[in-house]
């Protein structure tokens, strides 16, 4: 009954995160949802964590967005190359040695995509 394999807690940020979770949004298994909030872009992230596969979900405001595509500055309708979420597991199960008021797994991982 108990879930002896459960991940313990862990703040970690490696880069396998990212790269796993990158995997799961090409299977669908991890989601980004844009959504208006107040004028504000906003994404709601949904899915498997990369690390413990527990279900979290992120809401997110972006305030990540990175431009890429030059050195063009202040242009009048200048859109962000990117958008970049970064996510903290927050699975709400438990994990162990996890410090009290923590809701995930301590993983962290970066979702960096087109923004439309
Ligand atoms: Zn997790
Ligand atoms: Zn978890």
């Amino acid at each position: 009954m108990s879930q002896a394999d459960a991940l313990d807690y862990l703040l970690s940020a490696d880069y396998t995160w990212t790269e796993r979770a990158f995997e799961l949004l090409g299977r669908r298994e991890l989601t980004v949802t844009p959504y208006e909030g107040g004028g504000a872009p906003c994404f709601v992230v949904s899915g498997r964590c990369p690390r413990c596969d527990h279900h979290l979900v992120d809401r997110q405001v972006t305030t990540a967005l990175t431009g890429l595509s030059g050195p063009s500055r202040g242009g009048d309708g200048e859109r962000p190359a990117f958008v970049v979420l970064d996510v903290t597991c927050s699975c709400g199960s438990e994990h162990g040695n996890a410090p009290a008021g923590a809701i995930g797994c301590g993983a962290s991982f970066r979702i960096a995509m087109d923004a439309e």
